[in-house]
């Protein structure tokens, strides 16, 4: 019996152009199978390499920058264990989701989505949304209850859709998680209510949630491209009627590359500039939903958008300034903070050191480090963190050595900036899913990380 071998063309041996870093398990961007896939370093980039049996060879860009993506690395702590699982482990992950109990990271962060329908048909819609279902008021309470159960005192829910400002019933269901004791409540809009709908604003004035709003740049060009129409004015107009009623606002800011790249830094100034603004959330564009198609090789990436902010706010912002969050996996999610008062404007990672207390390798050998410190620092360095909550403001007092009489004036003039890298069929990562900490909550019962319920189940959130 003789062998047979495949001749490599040139029949010369050479070594190859990449270097393999590990190998972990992904899915099929056709067809959604879950394969194997190589995490490959080519030219100072990462990137993914996988095999469908079906549909064939997929490569898709991770970071853009190798040197971020394995310092990010030693930004992992332990998971916490919740206090109920409402899954078991019985097909394998992802598929027994959840949460089962082979999950790594309890919920920093419930999502409920309370309606598939918008106002809006955004092409970037992560899960093309457009329906016309609005889930009761009862069955939101269910969820709500199971965030309980699950996590005792939940941090945070954020209530999203659809538009989450078209539900009949949005007071009611924000007035029942906090009397389940919910600490923070997020409303994530597109703001096209609030800019238009005085009576809408004076009631939701009363229940004061946080505001998650959609916002990709000053241009009405931007708007047509992510969001199918000019919303330029109207998110200006959104944000100023939200101030005038004294509400925390948070920018989430979808980033796609040649579109609104250029506009990162003008979107962190606004922030760090204008009183009722608390922080912004950059999201490189992820193709999902509506937004499927994509050259995977050619798109913006975490470190992309902290370069853009180095290189567009004249250095109010460094790449070094975003380090990890440490409680999901370490390449989703990079955060800073920039302290306004007192005449000036800095980062924390500038006044604290903030790189050795969250290094779970090294810090346990660093005898000098303050245990206070850390905590707090863990409290700003977490997916639960809201922007201008008044636990933000004594994490930093602790951090900084600033008194607590100071508390109230500080609370207003630290500005979070992040940059979470929420995953699509290119890039999905069942790694990073299995440490996700932010958990969408479903009618069924069921709780599971964003990334595999965008992915893998019909999901429907602002993009
Ligand atoms: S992603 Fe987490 S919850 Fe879902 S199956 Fe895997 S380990 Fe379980
Ligand atoms: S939502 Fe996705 S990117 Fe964000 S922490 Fe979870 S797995 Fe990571
Ligand atoms: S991204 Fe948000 S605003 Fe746009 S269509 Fe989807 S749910 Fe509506």
């Amino acid at each position: 019996m003789s062998f047979s071998a495949v001749p490599v063309a040139g029949r010369r041996k050479k070594d190859r152009p990449e270097i393999f870093l590990e190998l972990t398990r992904s899915i099929c961007p056709v067809c959604r199978r879950v394969v194997d896939a190589d995490v490959l370093t080519r030219e100072n980039k990462v990137f993914m390499h996988k095999f469908c049996p079906e549909h064939g060879w997929f490569d898709s860009l991770l970071s853009s920058d190798l040197g971020y993506y394995r310092a990010g690395q030693r930004f992992n702590k332990p998971g916490t264990i919740p206090l109920s699982f409402a899954a078991q482990v019985e097909k394998g992950c992802p598929e027994d989701c959840g949460l089962c109990p082979e999950h790594k990271q309890h919920t920093c962060l419930g999502l409920i989505e309370i309606t598939d329908a918008c106002n809006l048909q955004c092409p970037t819609c992560l899960a093309g949304s457009g329906g016309k279902n609005f889930l009761s008021l009862e069955q939101v309470k269910k969820m709500l209850e199971l965030l309980v159960v699950c996590e005792g005192s939940p941090e945070v829910v954020q209530i999203s859709g659809g538009e989450p400002t078209l539900h009949p019933q949005l007071f009611e269901i924000i007035t029942a998680a906090r009397d389940m004791g919910i600490k923070s409540v997020q409303l994530n809009t597109n703001g096209v209510r609030i800019a238009e709908d005085d009576a809408f604003l004076e009631e939701l004035a009363r229940l004061k949630p946080s505001i998650y709003l959609q916002f990709d740049g000053f241009t009405p060009e931007v708007y047509r491209r992510l969001r199918g129409t000019d919303l330029a004015d109207l998110k200006l107009k959104a944000i100023d009627r939200l101030a005038g009623h004294g509400f925390n606002i948070v920018l989430a800011a979808t980033v796609a590359k040649g579109v609104n790249d250029d506009q990162a830094g003008r979107i962190a100034e606004l922030a760090v500039n204008h009183k009722n603004v608390r922080g912004v959330m950059f999201q490189p564009v992820a193709y999902t939903g509506r937004h499927s198609g994509c050259d995977p090789m050619n798109r913006t990436t975490l470190p992309d958008v902290a370069a853009a902010l180095e290189k567009q706010t004249g250095g109010l912002l460094v790449k070094e300034d975003f380090i990890p969050i440490p409680c999901p996996y370490p390449t989703c999610f990079s955060v800073t903070y920039v302290y306004r008062g007192g005449g000036e404007i800095t980062t924390l990672p500038r006044l604290v050191n903030v790189e050795d207390y969250l290094d779970y390798f090294k810090n346990r050998f660093i005898t000098d480090l303050s245990p206070l410190t850390r905590e707090a620092l863990e409290g700003l360095w977490s997916a639960c963190a809201t922007p201008g909550s008044e636990e933000v403001g004594s994490n930093f007092a602790c951090c900084c050595g600033f008194s607590p009489e100071s508390l109230k004036e500080l609370e207003q003039d630290i500005i979070m900036i992040g940059i979470h890298a929420l995953m699509d069929a290119h890039t999905f990562d069942l790694k990073r899913a299995r440490k996700c900490c932010i958990h969408q909550v479903l009618p069924e019962g069921k709780m599971v990380p964003l990334c595999v319920y965008n992915n893998l189940r019909r999901g429907c959130a602002h993009g």
